[in-house]
């Protein structure tokens, strides 16, 4: 039988992190009471520098729960690293992990879909939103939209799935050996190769609390997920500039001709016009050869990850 560990990060989450608990506490005894997984099997919270009450919660939870550990990081380093923090940690412990978010929005009834497809002889079984009902429209339309740029710039991840997934062992070992800084784990964990499928995974409201993935942590995420797996970008600086070296000669006929026929002079309104686009375009280019320098500096830094600072885990005691 499965050991399994569920991972979940938790920034700010005190308002859902007792009702998601509950929720988690009355998974793990139906699937133990069916024989799905075994009575060791437990839920690896990791605290991501939470500004509130959590890592308390947590501690608490561990205290009056068996099925519950903790994880506190050091300081705040952000969801993907965060449940790098948690798969790592939770595999020298578990047979296999899933990691989920501690809101819970995710369909806790594919958590035994999951192990069925995983005694099946599969090793990553991703959750795939059938149903965004309950994200707001602005949130949908922009994850498709980036979904569709993603595969249009040749990098391949699942669509529709969150990290809300199932990985056995021997993929996380193997995920242990990418040294990756800039950590984009839908985009990394299929370059894995290993056997996968797919649930259905119905996506429900928040039960507490707020979103705590703000604007600027969403789009550094998009950007990561972008720039972390395709050169395209950067290919496409070189054909913008091709293209520009075409239209300058264009223009180039058009003044000997303006000045072949003594009509030069009024020119200034298209003059502003290029320099004023030519311009843009530069800062545009250097800005995202800038973007792949900028994570080649992260990258050769080598600086791990996370730091942990705490481990609630009562086989150690
Ligand atoms: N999270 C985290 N660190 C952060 C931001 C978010 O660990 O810096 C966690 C958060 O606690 C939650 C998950 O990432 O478990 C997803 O966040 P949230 O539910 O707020 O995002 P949404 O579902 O709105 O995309
Ligand atoms: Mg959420």
């Amino acid at each position: 039988m499965i050991k399994l560990a569920i991972v979940s990060p938790c920034y700010n989450e005190e308002e859902v992190l007792d009702q998601s608990a509950k929720r988690l506490t009355a998974l793990f005894d139906e699937l133990i009471e069916k024989d799905k997984i075994s009575k060791d099997s437990f839920v690896l919270l990791v605290n991501d520098g939470s500004k509130d009450s959590t890592w308390s919660i947590i501690s608490r939870l561990h205290k009056d729960n068996a099925h519950f550990k903790g994880l506190n990081l050091a300081r705040n380093v952000g969801h993907q690293s965060a449940i790098m923090a948690g798969m790592m940690t939770a595999k020298e412990w578990s047979d296999a992990v899933i990691t989920i978010d501690a809101d819970l929005q995710d369909d806790l009834s594919a958590i035994e879909k999951m192990i069925d497809d995983y005694a099946n002889g599969y090793d990553i079984i991703y959750g795939v939103k059938v149903s965004r009902k309950a994200d707001p429209v602005l949130k949908r339309m922009s994850a498709v939209a980036f979904y569709k740029l993603q595969s249009k710039m040749g990098v391949e991840s699942v669509y529709n799935h969150a990290d809300f997934r199932f990985m056995s062992k021997r993929v996380l070992d193997t995920l242990a050996k990418y040294q990756e800084k800039n950590l984009y784990l839908r985009g990394l964990i299929p370059m894995l190769g290993f056997p996968s499928t797919t649930v259905d995974d119905i996506i429900s409201e928040r039960t507490a609390g707020s979103s705590k993935y703000t604007l600027k942590k969403m789009m550094s995420l998009a950007l990561d997920g972008i720039t972390s797996f395709s050169v395209k970008p950067i290919y496409g600086i070189m054909y913008l500039g091709i293209i520009f070296i075409f239209i300058s000669i264009l223009i180039g006929f058009y003044v000997l001709y303006a000045l072949w026929s003594h009509t030069a002079v009024h020119g200034w309104a298209s003059l502003m016009l290029s320099i004023w686009f030519v311009g843009g375009i530069t800062l545009i280019s250097v800005g995202v050869v800038g973007l792949y320098v900028g994570k080649i500096y992260k990258e050769v830094k080598g600086r791990p990850l996370y730091n942990i600072k705490d481990v609630l885990d009562k086989n150690d005691k």
